[in-house]
């Protein structure tokens, strides 16, 4: 069956002057904490519809899997990521 299927991947890197996000314990540029919100909220409304690819087969999909992470595995003392379902 045919789908639309989002694959999105990205990475923004703290900015020592940015803004603390309490909720991620980091700072990023304040245009970027901006758009958090609806970003989050668009998001989820859009997983809304999501169903997996192939359920309860061999080959099924996490298609309705939403996730961000907080990256700390390039420190200099490196930390696991700690990721979060949106
Ligand atoms: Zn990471």
């Amino acid at each position: 069956m045919a789908g639309l299927r989002y694959q999105i991947d990205g990475f923004i890197p703290e900015d020592p002057n940015g803004v603390l996000v309490p909720s991620l314990g980091i700072k990023l540029p304040q245009t970027v904490v901006n758009h958090l919100p609806t970003l989050r909220d668009e998001l989820r409304a859009i997983k809304s519809f999501t169903r997996k690819i192939n359920e309860g087969y061999a080959n099924e999909e996490a298609t309705v899997r939403f996730t961000y992470h907080i990256c700390k595995h390039d420190e200099a003392n490196p930390q696991p990521c700690v990721e979060q379902e949106i």
